[in-house]
């Protein structure tokens, strides 16, 4: 068991990692790869560090953005993670993405890459609506054009040769399934949440997942067969549409996910936990779920002091500058059975802003129809 982890990235994830280290007397340290700065465990105060001491003192490095997979400042901090991850360090990439679940067989919305106007034009032909989307750096719905059928769009010129195009799904519900694999290769996997977004941004989790049976167990083997084939370690998650009545997989992050923080109250065991168990070689187990839970991301608006001692509200604020579109925290709510937790999201639905009362509420209509 190793007591030490580096994450590479300063954001929510990290901290979240952190403060599950500390609970396990793990010092899980925070990287700032530009600016070589270095955050020890949860405190917001950073020390310059070098290349040398960072390799001496952690055996094991970890990523809180796919993106520094493959940023080039990374094998001069984490050697061992260009080591570790290097079959999967393209899964920060959405065209290595796709071909490699292609290669392994499975369902993803079709796709092409994006390398002139004739493949939008090949595109649209085939498939009527379709999504364009930047191999790198995109996420929360930004590097993304959504086309409707038949439809022009006005596109930057850099999107050739940097973007694939895919089929725009008309899906009956969104899932995510995340899971873990440990160094020896044991899998563990939480229930499917089911995601609501809005712009391309996540709102609302809710889980277990109310879906079709069977569901679960066909992501469990797609993720199962995905980590193994790039012998993964760490937690994973795996965005799905449900089209008729399977899953197609949308993407795919080599991290801890948004659609995971649920676990925080809803599990005995939450998904930075595991991540770091199985980053340090700390026994894992399959995660013991209680009742249901909804998780609120708290996005591009102040705290509602009122948050603050609302009851049952489990508060996660990261100590972020407000900046619109942006994630700033995020609520979970559990409760023993699915009225108790409506009524906990009825009672939360007036202290919430203006973007996240909507969802809220329309998934609350949703459950109560
Ligand atoms: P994330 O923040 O999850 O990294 P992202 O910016 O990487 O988001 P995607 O997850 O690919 O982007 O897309 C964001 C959302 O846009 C999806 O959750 C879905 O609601 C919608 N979307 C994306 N691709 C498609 C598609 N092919 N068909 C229909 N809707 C789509
Ligand atoms: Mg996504």
């Amino acid at each position: 068991m190793h007591d030490k982890l580096l994450v590479l990235g300063t954001g929510q994830l990290g901290l979240m990692m952190a403060q599950a280290g500390a609970a396990l007397g793990i010092s899980v340290d925070r990287l700032d790869v530009a600016e070589g700065l270095l955050y020890p465990g949860t405190s917001s105060y950073a020390l310059p560090v070098t290349p040398e001491t960072i390799k001496a003192r952690y055996p094991h490095a970890t990523v809180e953005r796919e993106d520094l997979l493959e940023d080039p400042l990374t094998p001069v901090w984490a050697p061992s993670l260009g080591g570790e991850s290097a079959g999967w360090a393209g899964l920060g990439r959405r065209d290595w993405q796709k071909s490699l679940l292609d290669s392994l067989g499975l369902a993803t919305a079709p796709w092409l890459k994006l390398d002139s106007p004739a493949d939008l034009q090949q595109a649209q032909a085939q498939w009527g609506g379709v999504v364009i989307k930047r191999c790198q750096g995109g996420y929360d719905g930004r590097g993304q054009w959504q086309v409707k059928p038949g439809a022009q769009v006005e596109l930057p010129a850099d999107v050739y040769g940097g973007c694939i195009v895919e089929s725009m799904i008309g899906f009956s519900a969104e899932v995510s399934l995340v899971g873990a694999r440990t160094r020896d290769g044991q899998c563990v996997f939480y229930p499917l949440a089911r995601n609501w977004h809005d712009q391309g941004i996540l709102r609302v989790s809710h889980a277990p997942a109310a879906v079709a049976e069977g569901l679960q167990a066909e992501a469990e083997a797609m993720l199962a067969t995905l980590m193994h084939a790039v012998n993964y370690v760490g937690v994973m998650g795996m965005e799905c549409f449900v089209a008729d009545g399977h899953l197609l997989i949308n993407e795919i992050a080599p991290r801890v996910h948004n659609s995971g923080h649920w676990t925080q109250l809803g599990t005995d065991l939450d998904q930075f936990a595991l991540h770091v168990r199985a980053h340090c070689g700390v026994p894992v187990h399959v995660p013991r779920v209680s009742g249901e839970s909804l998780m609120i991301n708290l996005i591009g608006h102040a705290l509602n002091p009122q948050l603050l001692d609302a009851e049952g509200v489990d508060l996660h604020w990261y100590g972020k500058s407000v900046r619109p579109g942006r994630k700033l925290g995020h609520i979970n709510l559990n409760a023993a059975d699915r009225a108790g937790l409506l009524a906990q999201a009825n009672a939360l639905l007036p202290l919430l802003d203006q973007h996240a009362k909507p969802v809220l509420a329309s998934v609350i209509g949703l459950f109560e129809s």
